[in-house]
């Protein structure tokens, strides 16, 4: 019997439960649709690293004498159409967790049932589906650490085998549409290398070496020691199991405790990704809403000119700075600048989370509603088992303490290429006339760090109902 496998945020053949139960019942023909309405809440990073994956995706079916059959609509027209022109009897999908998706999902499920077609769905994207890991009362953990323990110790299935080439049905795909003909502008990004050979590199290359050193350097980011994965793991060109594999692996073969517990840490950034799912399940309303409650409104500022300075990398705190203009030229940022930058943006510039959010999603390749959501609660205060209010990053310190040779800085920040690291690090407290001759073309600092902190803690309080 002939087959459907939908493909959407799984843009890979092998560990891919859908598609690998399709393949086992016969014939299997692979399709993507370009979905207008989802369309509407990309951005042209994501969609430069989709097409790349797909574009691969479709040269590994034609090369084992398949396809990947492409359409542009509403899938509740496009599925049932493509299943009738096959003569196919079912059509699967992987289960996508966001809000919108799964109810589009469910009305996709509806149109086929309707057209006499088998609509089936199942788990892939986490070890773990949502709402799987829970307290003993059955809600959702707010706490990380016990989620974690949870998931921890819970086994992990294996990975599942891609199709081979008697499994696919003999068919012809039309070509993919470009970048412009979906209507996104050139990203003007080095876009992440995407397609799942090279997240297969990366993670072979991150397990084979700097996984044993991840614990001690994962807060440098001139170190360049993180797996880089989470593109991959957004767009699915890898599978999580795949991942998990290969880390449970390099942790049989570490050479000592110290890098077995390093492998640990990198195992526990994997559980923060399904921790943040857990909770957008159970509170979809946190895409725009705070979690966690304050007794009166948080009172936010209106700053254009310093939101605009955050995002173009001008607020003269050179490691926000660095961060800010790393997100710009390369769709992605290491997760210790995330921290930072977005601790300055509702710390410092006592501006609303959900516009860090906005810009977050505009740039960032490997956006994902709930890890992205997520970071920005946890770093405004307003989250899941966040960063108490009163915790209020010291930008200055923060450069300081995890680039410490400026060699982050100075690779994004090129009016800071030939200064002195201890010059970049005391830039703040530097004279004007100082700064001026040392860095003429890099802007003085746009707000006083002490000042406000005092501000914001001030802003928090009276969101609190304290005196
Ligand atoms: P590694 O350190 O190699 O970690 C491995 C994987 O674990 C990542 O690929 C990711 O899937 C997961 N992971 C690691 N840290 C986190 C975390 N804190 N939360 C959730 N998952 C995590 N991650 C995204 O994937 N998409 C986002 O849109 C996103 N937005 C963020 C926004 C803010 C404000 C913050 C503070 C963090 C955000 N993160 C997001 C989490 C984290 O910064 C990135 O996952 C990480 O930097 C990706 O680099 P890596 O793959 O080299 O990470």
């Amino acid at each position: 019997s002939v087959h459907v496998h939908w493909h959407r945020r799984d843009l890979r053949a092998t560990d891919n439960h859908s598609l690998s139960a399709a393949a086992e019942t016969g014939s299997v023909i692979p399709a993507f649709i370009f979905d207008p309405a989802v369309l509407e809440f990309a951005s042209p990073p994501r969609v430069a690293f989709m097409l790349e994956s797909l574009s691969e995706l479709r040269a590994w079916y034609r090369e084992r004498g398949g396809d990947l059959v492409v359409a542009t609509g509403d899938p509740r027209e496009e599925l049932p159409r493509i299943a009738r022109e096959h003569g196919a009897e079912r059509v699967s999908w992987n289960r996508d967790y966001s809000g919108l998706a799964s109810k589009r999902d469910e009305e996709v499920r509806e149109a086929l049932t309707d057209a006499g077609i088998e609509a089936t769905s199942v788990d892939d994207a986490l070890l773990f589906e949502p709402g799987s890991i829970t307290t003993q009362q059955g809600e959702t953990y707010a706490v990380y650490s016990y989620f974690w323990k949870k998931w921890r110790d819970r086994e992990k299935e294996s990975p599942v085998s891609a199709p081979d080439g008697e499994q696919l049905a003999s068919v012809s795909g039309d070509s993919l549409p470009s970048q412009e003909a979906l209507g996104f502008d050139d990203p003007e990004a080095t876009i992440p290398d995407a397609g799942m050979e090279a997240a297969r590199r990366r993670l072979e290359t991150f397990c084979a070496d700097p996984i044993y050193r991840y614990a001690d350097q994962r807060d440098d980011p001139a170190a360049d020691a993180t797996s880089g994965l989470s593109p991959h793991l957004k767009w699915g060109t890898i599978g999580i199991r795949t991942v998990y594999e290969a880390l449970d692996r390099a942790k049989s073969e570490a050479p000592d405790e110290a890098a077995a517990d390093s492998c640990e840490e990198f195992e526990s950034q994997l559980a923060w990704r399904a921790f943040y799912a857990h909770v957008l399940d159970t509170n979809p309303h946190t895409v725009t809403a705070n979690y966690r409650s304050y007794e009166n409104p948080i009172q936010w500022q209106t700053d254009a000119a310093a939101l605009q300075a955050w995002k173009d990398g001008k607020t003269g705190y050179p490691i926000v700075d660095a961060g800010m203009r790393q997100l710009r030229a390369e769709a992605f940022m290491h997760n210790r600048l995330r921290m930072i930058v977005a601790s300055f943006l509702t710390k410092d510039l006592m501006l609303d989370w959900r516009e860090g959010y906005a810009w977050f999603r505009e740039k960032l390749a490997d956006h994902d509603t709930a890890s992205d959501v997520g970071g920005w609660q946890w770093a405004s205060g307003t989250g899941t088992d966040a960063q108490p209010y009163f915790r209020i990053f010291n930008p200055m310190t923060q450069g300081e303490r995890h680039d410490p040779d400026a060699e982050y800085i100075r690779t994004y920040v090129p009016e800071l290429a030939d200064v002195p690291a201890e010059t970049i690090h005391e830039w703040v407290a530097l004279e004007p006339d100082e700064r001026a001759s040392v860095a003429p073309e890099y802007p003085d600092p746009i707000v006083d760090h002490a000042a406000r902190r005092e501000a914001a803690l001030d802003m928090f309080e009276a969101a609190r109902g304290d005196e």
